[in-house]
């Protein structure tokens, strides 16, 4: 097996499917660690890690409705009312 060479691999993102070559350094650490092969590429792994941390972003607002405080997805500043879990449900009804 030729071991200076890198491994390419298929990007399982459905929307993506691109080939990337994961370098053989990588393929090392991934084969200590016993870890599988990535299954995306950097690009849509990027994208995901950036997904992941915009969700855990959340900004201190105060209920449009009842004027609790809560933590909501949109800043201060953004266009949107926000309601309270509560007011929210009460809402939708
Ligand atoms: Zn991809
Ligand atoms: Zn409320």
């Amino acid at each position: 097996m030729n071991t200076t060479s890198e491994t390419k691999c298929v990007c399982k993102h459905p929307e993506c499917g691109k080939e990337f070559l994961v370098i053989v350094q990588e393929v090392q650490f991934y084969k200590d660690k016993k870890l599988p092969l990535p299954d995306f590429c950097p690009a849509c792994r990027h994208k995901q890690r950036m997904a992941l941390r915009s969700e855990r972003k959340m900004y201190q607002r105060v209920c449009d409705k009842c004027s609790e405080n809560m933590l909501s997805v949109y800043p201060e500043d953004a266009p949107y009312k926000v309601y309270c879990q509560k007011c929210f449900w009460e809402n939708i009804e």
